[in-house]
């Protein structure tokens, strides 16, 4: 993988660690809730851990944040591998980490905490831990558990953890302070009951530790040097920095030293992995890696390379800005690097036949084309021109004005590569659509300059009647119609809350033909049809029987 100079605030303070201590080893993380797959938002993080341990000579861990298994399961957290590595960034055994493997550890943790009175039991309801635990506008209120003597507490946690408790009748808190201006200091939950299986530990556990008191405690026993993370966990890291003061670490040096940056977000997109599942389950799309979903399976199902999504990523650096990207911003990287490496092609999505009055019925050609205008090593192919051939519906007009650079009755055009022609009359069906144009071709044209025949319009795409192959193109809109449509990452979306956002067109289907030479291409295989668009074969659909293309990316960007 090419290495690109990048530099950033992180990378800044990075440097600055070094300076003081230069035998550091820069240890990074990323680390995922096995709980969806990874979107483009995931893309930017994974980057920049990655990134940062290759450039520092450090490592990076993939590290599972697997502490709710009502939510996770294997083929997440092989999904998440898979993109990863496909991303284009190492993952050796040693550095895909478990926290449910800390189990065990964590619960001793939790252990040292009651000992020292900074933990406790409590038997409120989950909906009376709320109420006590006030807003931004009032303080907290104790609950009447919290005086529990030690004792009583290492009593009672055990009994959760053999199971004596239900769910939602106990759990375990720390005792920090209910009247703290950070709510997230306000006695957290540490540990919570959950009589449910869990994909790596089975029924081990009937208990299991927070998000927040397992994260920060396994960056710790990982000796993550820098834990970098999103800007909504900024005031966690006061309960982090409060856990890991309080606990023993043995065996590690490490206090992680926790930086926030600015979430990637994009027009149009949904990046909350809960929409994202629920698109998925109420099957608005076909599974997470349809072209529409802004994850990497779905990019790389459309026909995005994982190089020009580093290229993206790349772009828009790291900052503690909040703000909302165009997708063009995406769809320049990828078509930036298809315009240099996708073979051309002739692909006609809305067919019209044209006849040749000139030509004999069996008149067929084999036209050599070169697959890049400028790059002659990738080679050339033999393309069919015959007597009868299809171009596309909105390149011919009865009748048009001078602007119209297509092809007009009683006026010439020049086929792509290949003849100029001039069209005579017009076949209707009975409801007086044209089902046919006749034209003659001027077979001394083939390699004529338009720029030397004045009365030419224009240059138009083709593919022969005779031997081309049908195929079915899939062109992709936004997902969604409106520039924000998960303003708040919202917790409480239901399909009802967000089907009137839902763009009705985002999916549209063309059925059309490719020229012959597209007989035998693989699935995931991306051209620019041209003057059409960059196609990618369908990785899950395609068949030699119905050949499927993905519209990666329109050849323009529409956006100004
Ligand atoms: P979601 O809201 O999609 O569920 P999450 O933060 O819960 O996101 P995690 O699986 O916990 O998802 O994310 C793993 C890592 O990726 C975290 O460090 C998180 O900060 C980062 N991340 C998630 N979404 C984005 C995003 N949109 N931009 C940048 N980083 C992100
Ligand atoms: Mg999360």
């Amino acid at each position: 993988m090419k290495k690109e100079s990048l530099t950033n605030f992180i990378r800044n303070i990075i440097n600055e660690d070094l300076n003081l201590n230069p035998h550091m080893v820069i240890r990074t993380r990323f680390s995922p809730e096995p709980n969806g797959y990874l979107h483009i938002g995931h893309a930017k993080s994974i980057f920049l851990n990655f990134e940062i341990a290759r450039d520092y000579q450090g490592k990076c861990n993939l590290r599972f944040d697997d502490t709710n298994p009502e939510k996770e399961n294997i083929e997440y957290v092989n999904a998440i591998q898979h993109d990863i590595k496909w991303l284009g960034f190492d993952l050796d055994e040693d550095s895909i980490c478990y926290t449910s493997n800390y189990f065990k550890k964590l619960y001793d943790y939790a252990l040292e905490l009651i000992h020292q009175g900074l933990a406790y039991v409590d038997e409120l309801s989950l909906e009376d831990i709320c109420k006590y635990r006030g807003n931004f506008f009032s303080t907290g209120k104790n609950s009447p558990y919290r005086e529990r003597s030690i004792k009583k507490n290492l009593y009672y946690f055990s009994k959760m953890r053999e199971g004596k408790f239900s769910e939602g009748s106990a759990c375990l808190r720390a005792k920090i302070d209910m009247t703290s201006p950070f709510i997230i200091l306000r006695d957290p939950v540490l540990y919570r009951i959950k009589f449910s299986h869990h994909y790596n530990t089975g029924n081990e556990w009937c208990i299991y530790p927070t998000y927040d008191f397992a994260h920060c405690i396994s960056d710790a026993i990982e000796n993550i040097t820098h834990s970098l993370c999103t800007l909504e966990f900024a005031d966690n890291r006061r309960l982090y920095d409060w856990i890991l003061r309080h606990i023993s670490l043995h065996g590690s040096s490490s206090h992680p030293k926790q930086y926030e940056f600015s979430r990637l977000n994009i027009k149009y997109c949904v990046m909350s992995k809960r929409t994202l599942n629920l698109l998925v389950t109420e099957k608005v799309v076909d599974g997470w890696d349809d072209p529409r979903m802004p994850t990497i399976s779905g990019f790389r199902r459309r026909g995005y390379t994982a190089s020009s999504i580093r290229k993206f990523c790349h772009r828009i650096g790291v900052t503690k800005q909040e703000n909302y990207l165009e997708i063009a911003a995406l769809e320049a990287c990828i078509r930036d690097e298809l315009n240099e490496t996708a073979p051309r092609a002739l692909a006609v999505l809305n067919p019209i036949q044209i006849v040749f009055e000139n030509l004999p019925l069996h008149y067929e050609e084999y036209i050599t084309m070169f697959n890049h205008p400028t790059k002659p090593d990738m080679g050339h192919r033999l393309v069919m021109f015959s007597q009868s051939i299809y171009i596309d519906r909105s390149d011919f007009l009865e009748k048009a004005n001078k602007n119209y650079k297509r092809l007009v009755l009683g006026e010439k055009i020049k086929l792509r590569h290949a003849y100029i022609i001039q069209a005579n009359s017009v076949k209707k069906d009975k409801n007086g659509n044209i089902s046919l144009i006749y034209c003659t071709c001027d077979m001394n044209s083939l390699n004529k300059s338009i720029r030397d025949i004045k009365e030419v319009r224009g240059i138009i795409h083709w593919v022969s009647a005779k031997k081309s192959i049908s195929a079915e193109f899939r062109l992709y809109n936004n997902l969604f119609l409106h520039p924000n449509p998960d303003p708040d990452n919202s917790k409480e979306s239901s399909i009802e809350s967000i089907s009137h956002l839902i763009n009705p067109n985002s999916l549209l289907y063309q059925y059309g033909y490719v020229e012959n030479s597209l007989i035998s291409t693989n699935p995931g295989a991306i051209y620019q049809f041209e003057r059409v668009g960059y196609f990618c074969i369908d990785i899950n659909c395609s068949s030699s029987e119905q050949l499927i293309f993905n519209r990666t990316v329109k050849l323009r960007s529409n956006w100004k």
